[in-house]
């Protein structure tokens, strides 16, 4: 059985980044049906696949019988990719990044240039669906993944820095202007805790 974490802050703590009213319904609808659902896609898949940690899931679908695999692929991933959004973010971003980080940053050619390739993924990103900094063998990459898709799915690398750019994740803010959501965004990325991820990956 997995379960709806708390926010580790409140609604109005992204303001005006991510307004109150979008963080109250994507927490408390949006993952709380991915939850939901993923639960349910397990119940009836059988066996003891709820006992497995979301990771171990996203990064071996095949476990899952056929029947229930398109929507534990949706949820699980809509429950993983939503969990892992709501910890790089926090009130007023923090700049705080690991000397580790920096190093593969520098490799990736620089901060400009991972925002630079980062944004463009988000926003070309056609539909609904993600973009993602991974770490595969080291070293930093950028990629985007349609609807709740994420690296672990196709082992393209774990991701240490997610943006949701479904339309549910800025439409009553930003309407159509995702490029904007996308550039706020950057203002409440927590960089002390992608820099924790960057180094569980080692
Ligand atoms: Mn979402």
């Amino acid at each position: 059985m997995f379960k709806l974490p708390d926010l580790p802050y409140d609604f109005n703590a992204l303001e005006p980044s991510i307004d109150a009213r979008t963080m109250e319904i994507h927490h408390g609808k949006h993952h709380n049906a991915y939850v939901t659902n993923l639960n349910n896609a397990l119940d009836a898949a059988g066996g003891n696949l709820g006992d497995k940690d979301i990771i171990t899931l996203c990064s071996d679908l095949s476990v899952v019988p056929e029947a229930q695999r398109p929507a534990v692929r949706n949820n699980g991933g809509g429950h993983y990719n939503h969990s892992l959004f709501w910890e790089v973010m926090c009130s007023g971003g923090s700049a705080d990044i690991s000397r580790d980080l920096a190093t593969a940053i520098d490799a990736f050619g620089g901060m400009d240039t991972l925002r630079e390739k980062f944004a463009t993924a988000a926003a070309t990103r056609f539909g609904s669906g993600w973009a993602w900094v991974s770490v595969q063998g080291g070293k930093l990459l950028v990629s985007s993944t349609p609807n709740q898709d994420n690296p672990l799915m196709d082992g393209s690398g774990t991701p240490i820095l997610g943006l949701d750019v479904w339309e549910h994740a800025y439409y009553l803010h930003y309407q159509n202007r995702r490029p904007d959501y996308i550039k706020a965004w950057w203002d409440i990325v927590n960089w002390a805790e992608v820099s924790k991820r960057f180094a569980a990956t080692k």
